[in-house]
């Protein structure tokens, strides 16, 4: 009999880390089996431990938009490793990675340099209030805005109320000025500025949504968001650590034409290092220590590894025609998955922006997390496990968005759709 290796490894891990991962969805809880455990990536692949490879659909959440080890990119971090990992002081590069990010991203004049998509977004929540001298924030059931304990909240029982905490350790008071609301509802927006848009620090939205599997904000409720907040003097932040230079160039702010008050950036201005980012207009910005009285910091904020690796992958990124490729080749992708679902008559529906993509197992584009997760488990799972089994590795959760590189080639996607294919025609029996 062959030994599994990610089987010997997830029994080894589960005795020292907490459910054998340190990220609850790398587990494999929603769609059972074992794990892979990665022991190498290139390109579009990795390999697990059974040196089994797969094309990579997941690109470590997002980050990895020109596949793995892109020459330039281990080059950049080659050269600085050698100079030092962490020095707890400032550096060139900090400033490079600054101004190139602002000049992609207008809405932007200023932006302080994090390690992680959660920090960022705390560290902007903290900032809003600290800007507006306002207690309240909106959210969106389905969001994810990390896990900060005022963003880990379950819409409350009545419209436009305050939310309950969705985890085990957060205390009800950390999110009783949480407001969630349904993502795309108009009516309730209004409600809920109606009601307490004079305390209002900020709303807070993925403006198309990643963590709930694939939902665009649509353009009306794009708008109202803008609207509301500008009327009532709150700060709509756009929590950009999926989309931003992975939708396009801009991110949603620029594929939806609104200019948020404050962006949150993370995953791939790290290129796969952990680095995350907030900032917008300088007035606001100014308010951070140590110039303005809102404190916020961090031992590793700007390492030098990790801006080199940021810079390196938002040069390739800033390459003329980049997002046009990647754009292509994602709705390649999604049409191809869509033709071999419609040939098997599977109810299928696609959607895709850039790099980043989702597909349901319904006919209509879900609005909303609740539309989302009406999705039958089963047969998602069945899809998850068949794509696995053939060398495809998805989100193991249906809720996740998928993304794919520079790196997949047009034989990688065909192999994928024919993948597909095949587990279709047992979803259609
Ligand atoms: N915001 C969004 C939109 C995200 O997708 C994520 C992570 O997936 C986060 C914030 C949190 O980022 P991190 O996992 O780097 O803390």
């Amino acid at each position: 009999m062959t030994i599994d290796n990610n089987q010997r490894l997830f029994e080894r891990a589960r005795t020292v880390i907490p459910g054998g991962v340190n990220s609850p969805v790398r587990a494999f809880k929603a769609v059972g089996g074992t794990p892979r455990f990665i022991t190498r990536a290139q390109g579009a692949y990795f390999w697990d431990a059974n040196d089994q490879r797969y094309i990579d659909y997941i690109g470590s959440w997002g980050p990895m938009i020109l596949g793995h080890g892109h020459p330039a990119v281990v080059e950049a971090v080659q050269k600085a490793v050698t100079e030092g990992f962490s020095y707890g002081a400032p550096t060139e590069r900090e400033i490079e990675l600054a101004e190139a990010i602002l000049a992609l991203v207008p809405s932007m004049e200023m932006v302080r340099l994090v390690s992680s998509g959660t920090e960022a977004a705390m560290s902007a929540l903290r900032l809003a209030r600290g800007a507006t001298g306002r207690k309240h924030i909106i959210k969106f059931e389905g969001c994810y805005h990390g896990h900060a304990d005022a963003l880990l909240v379950k819409a409350g029982s009545g419209l436009a109320t305050f939310g309950h905490p969705t985890s085990g350790g957060v205390p009800p008071e950390a999110v009783q000025h949480t407001i969630v609301l349904e993502y795309n509802n108009v009516a309730q927006l209004e409600e809920a500025f109606a009601l307490h848009g004079n305390d209002m620090a900020c709303l807070m939205i993925e403006a198309i949504a990643g963590n709930m599997n694939f939902v665009r904000a649509t353009p009306e409720f794009a708008r109202r968001c803008r609207e509301l907040c500008t009327q009532h003097g709150a700060l709509l932040v756009f929590d950009e650590v999926m989309t931003g230079f992975r939708v396009g160039l801009h991110g949603a702010q620029g594929v939806l034409g609104i200019t948020p008050d404050l962006t949150v950036l993370g995953k791939v201005i790290g290129g796969g290092m952990p680095l995350a980012a907030f900032g917008g207009p300088r007035a606001i910005m100014e308010q951070l220590a140590p110039i303005g009285a809102v404190y916020q910091a961090g031992t590793l904020s700007g390492n030098p590894v990790a801006t080199a690796c940021g810079l390196a992958t938002l040069t390739e990124i800033a390459k003329p025609g980049f997002y046009e490729a990647l754009s292509a080749k994602t709705r390649t992708l999604v049409e191809g998955l869509k033709s071999a679902a419609d040939a098997e008559g599977v109810p299928f529906s696609v959607a895709s922006e850039g790099g980043m993509f989702g597909f349901f197992l319904f006919d209509e584009l879900p609005q909303n997390y609740a539309t989302v997760m009406t999705t039958d488990n089963a047969r998602f799972n069945t899809l998850f496990h068949g794509l696995l089994d053939r060398g495809v590795y998805i989100a193991p959760a249906l809720y996740e968005a998928g993304f794919v590189s520079a790196a997949h080639s047009d034989a990688d996607i065909a192999a994928t759709i024919e993948a597909a294919r095949q587990i279709f025609k047992t979803l259609a029996a």
